[in-house]
């Protein structure tokens, strides 16, 4: 592995690896051992360093626990056959990272620092990449604000941090999803785009709700009118009606730019599968369950690459959706993004790095 970037590395003395099972991992309650740390202050970002993972010093008056300025991403990596660790598509969250940082007055950080960070924090960790078809290295890097000031206004320092969790396999059982019509997760001019903490937060609640009546999550409409689809909980949503894919756009400001919706995108113009990004119609989508011309919906995301959706409630009224059979586009697309993700199927596009 070639490194352009000296970075200094404290290891952990007591490694948590032998304690591990990795038959039994829950999703990002197992944490590897290292952690890679930037600091930014007086217009740069120094004190690039990797250090054991572990609990930070954080004062009360923390203006990102105040007034929300933290932004994240979610990416994974795999292990290929030959022990090799794949990342899939990782300079794409890094430019997405910045276009999160520019919305919430955060400062970008140098591509070549993520990426650097990442694949020297992931040579150190190596053994905490598992390994077998479905288990990846869960990646969470992110960056707040860390002024001790509680005056309304951007801060001045902030705290770039990449952490990784082990992940098993993970069958996504497909979902029961409910279109939402009164909350609002993101609208025009706000920070729907954005990979923000509060944002998240915000969608608590209405997913609770949701929780409560019975479905796994909500089908997000646009705040303005409650009546064109957005995206489905914390992933992009795919409609495939009578064989043509629709997908909302993300130029509106209001969605978030998921890298597997991306990629999803990509192969299904070169399949020449016919495509629309726009935004579905909540009548659209009800006639299409009405006539039965919704052949499948999913959702797209890191964690779950693709989550099936089972049932969809419009207006209080709950519709079946045909069952997911093997030869759907979904499962298409889920198998030659796996392909490509472990190493067993060629990447022609430039979306693995290896280490
Ligand atoms: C992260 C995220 C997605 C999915 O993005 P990926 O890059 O595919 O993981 C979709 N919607 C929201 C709101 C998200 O936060």
């Amino acid at each position: 592995m070639k490194t352009s970037l000296a970075i200094p590395v404290q290891k952990t003395t007591k490694s948590k690896l032998p304690e591990t099972d990795f038959s039994t991992l829950v999703f990002g309650k197992t944490i590897s051992d290292h952690m890679f740390v930037a600091d930014y202050k007086n217009g740069e970002w120094t004190d690039l360093r990797i250090e054991p993972y572990g609990a930070l010093d954080i004062h009360p008056a923390n203006a990102a626990l105040h007034y929300g300025q933290s932004i994240f991403e979610g990416m994974k990596a795999y292990k290929n056959e030959k022990g090799e660790i794949l990342i899939f598509r990782g300079d794409a969250n890094a430019h997405r990272m910045n276009e999160s940082a520019v919305r919430m007055c955060m400062p970008e950080i140098p591509e070549e620092i993520f990426m650097e960070g990442l694949l020297q924090l992931l040579d150190l960790d190596r053994d905490w990449v598992p390994s077998g078809k479905g288990a990846s290295l869960y990646i969470r890097p992110y960056m707040f604000a860390t002024d001790n000031y509680i005056g309304v206004k951007p801060s001045e320092t902030y705290k770039f941090i990449i952490f990784t969790c082990p992940v098993g396999a993970y069958y996504s059982k497909p979902v029961n999803v409910k279109v939402e019509t009164d909350f609002t997760r993101a609208t025009e001019g706000g920070t729907g785009a954005a990979k923000t903490a509060g944002n998240y937060a915000a969608s608590l609640f209405p997913a609770l709700q949701a929780q409560r009546a019975g479905y796994d999550q909500l089908l997000w409409t646009d705040g303005k009118s409650h009546s064109k689809i957005e995206e489905s909980g914390t992933m992009n949503v795919m409609f495939d009606i009578n064989g043509t894919l629709i997908t909302a756009p993300t130029n509106t400001g209001t969605i978030l730019k998921g890298i597997t919706r991306d990629s999803v995108v990509q192969l299904a113009k070169d399949w020449g599968m016919p495509l629309e990004e726009r935004f579905l119609t909540v009548s659209e989508l009800q006639e299409a369950l009405e006539k039965g011309t919704l052949r499948e919906a999913f959702g797209t995301g890191t964690a779950a690459t693709i989550a099936h959706i089972a049932k969809i409630n419009v207006n209080g009224k709950d519709y079946i959706l045909p069952e997911n059979k093997a030869n759907a586009f979904s499962n298409k697309v889920l198998n030659e993004l796996d392909g490509i993700k472990y190493g067993d199927i060629a990447d022609t596009r430039g979306w693995i790095v290896k280490i």
